[in-house]
């Protein structure tokens, strides 16, 4: 990620806008391609599972590439205790930027220029990426939300975001520590930062949504998951309830009453990132 907000090699912005687009798609109509002129990739189609991969290039079935989503959503489903369900995740990945940019701008010509992309809707689960150095991550990202989607009735937009930047995090580190954001937050602690989930929940439009606000859901996911079993536990249980409701309470509120001064903890849990001592048990 880069930090020109412009910039089209950003990213996460234009998650947010995809994920926008998942909800309100009807209001703002930006989840509604207005011309066809730009053809979607389809010369060529991998499957694997759910992910269904649409290119004008050949990739194999055995691509790294493929095999490294086919792991990722095996993990997604064991980490999160979220079973893994049958609906199609579409990626239509381009064979360059430019093929691509050209594409976006055509059929969604409300939204920023950015490097990929997630829009879901009852009819289509899709991902829009194009082959590139970064490609690797951008997929791990976008099908992770294309696989939340996938197996729960809703995901509030600050923890789709949050579970998304958890597992596009590639390499052996079992720890996944996104080195980018743990930098940035321990910045922010020396600054005066604070943490406040109640604040994230009740960011519901894109436009409140800064980068800070972004890496704090990150951080709130990655403490969960490794502070102890009992944190672990809360955020399962949380998405298990994801799973059977579309108007879920708020996991603030069970964390206030499971886990006191949990504020305190998440800011001494991002303070450890980058201390000397606990740089062997955290990475
Ligand atoms: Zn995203």
């Amino acid at each position: 990620m880069t930090d020109h907000p412009n910039s089209f090699g950003m990213r996460d912005r234009l998650r947010w806008w995809g994920i926008v687009c998942l909800f309100v798609a009807t209001l703002i109509g930006c989840a509604t391609p207005t011309s066809p002129l730009s053809a979607l990739p389809a010369k060529h189609s991998v499957r694997a599972e759910q992910l269904l991969v649409q290119s004008d290039f050949k990739l194999s079935r055995q691509d790294p590439l493929i095999v490294d989503l086919e792991e990722l959503r095996e993990n997604v489903g064991e980490t999160l205790d979220v079973p893994m369900q049958d609906r199609e995740v579409v990626v239509y990945l381009f064979s360059n930027e430019s093929e691509y940019s050209e594409y976006m701008q055509r059929a969604y010509p409300n939204l920023p220029p950015r490097r990929a992309f997630f829009i879901g809707s009852p009819a289509e689960l899709a991902v829009y990426a194009f082959w590139g150095s970064q490609v690797k991550v951008d997929l791990r990202h976008e099908y992770t939300h294309g696989l939340l989607h996938a197996g729960l009735k809703t995901v509030p937009l600050w923890l789709d975001e949050g579970i998304a930047e958890y597992f596009e995090v590639t390499g052996s580190d079992p720890k996944r520590i996104n080195v980018e954001h743990a930098q940035r937050l321990s910045t922010a602690v020396q600054n005066g930062w604070r943490p406040d989930l109640r604040r994230l929940e009740g960011i519901d439009d894109v436009a409140e949504m800064h980068r800070l606000d972004y890496q704090e859901s990150w951080a709130w996911v990655h403490f969960l998951l490794h502070d102890s079993a009992d944190t672990r536990m809360i955020l399962l249980d949380y998405l298990k309830e994801l799973r059977d409701t579309s108007q879920p309470g708020s996991l603030a509120d069970h964390i206030e009453s499971e886990m006191p001064h949990a504020a305190d903890r998440l800011l001494g849990y991002v303070s450890g990132f980058f201390l000397p001592h606990a740089t062997a048990a955290t990475f």
